[in-house]
């Protein structure tokens, strides 16, 4: 017993550290790259309207990558004591996420549904909580629906986790087709949701508003 309780806080040490990138952000050499956008683009950087836009745009990243800074177990923290044992569903979490390939960002909707295992549950926040941090790194939408999907499996142990995400992709929306309103869908499904087709389906339809 001893031993895999060793064993699984050392799994999540290594999970930590892959995730998470604890070095901060260069604020400065961000700005220097604006900058030489700027300089690519035939502008000139000192220009009065763009001469703090390096500065802003350092900083937005910033801001729009502070999930990698975050350890997103944390907020995988079970309440205690509860006896609810029935599926439940969070619709609707809005998330902005940026392109891996493009940075450029990504907006869309996150549901989670999960059947909890011995009481086991998550207040509502904490899960919003979990697809912000997971949301706010360098993505692409299949991993970010993957990555909220695999911690709260993990760190919850439920019978099974389902999570879809909707989203328009700015880098599909802006340029090319333009495709104004094209949406992609991703889903992750473990445990119960994978090898029950019935409890799949129900959560799906109570997602989606389709009976
Ligand atoms: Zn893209």
């Amino acid at each position: 017993m001893e031993t895999m309780a060793t064993k699984f806080s050392e799994e999540n040490q290594n999970m930590k550290s892959v995730e998470s990138n604890p070095s901060p952000v260069d604020l400065e050499l961000i700005a220097q790259g604006v900058r030489m956008i700027l300089e690519g683009l035939g502008e000139d950087p000192e220009r009065p309207g763009l001469q703090e836009t390096p500065r802003r745009v350092a900083e937005m990243y910033a801001e729009l990558t502070s999930g990698l800074r975050e350890d997103p177990n944390q907020h995988v923290v079970p309440l205690p004591g509860d006896k609810h044992d029935e599926m439940v569903i969070v619709k609707d979490i809005s998330i902005a996420s940026m392109c891996e390939h493009h940075l450029a960002p990504f907006v869309g909707k996150c549901h989670i549904a999960y059947i909890p295992k011995e009481g086991r549950i998550l207040g509502i926040s904490k899960l919003a909580r979990l697809a912000e941090t997971f949301s706010r790194r360098l993505q692409l939408q299949e991993r970010l629906t993957t990555d909220i999907a695999n911690t709260l499996f993990a760190g919850l142990k439920p019978i099974g986790v389902m999570v879809v995400i909707e989203a328009a992709h700015t880098c599909m929306t802006l340029r090319g087709v333009r495709k104004a309103d094209a949406k992609t869908v991703t889903s992750a499904v473990l445990g119960g949701f994978r090898t029950d087709p019935r409890t799949r389906a129900e959560a799906m339809a109570l997602i989606t508003g389709r009976e």
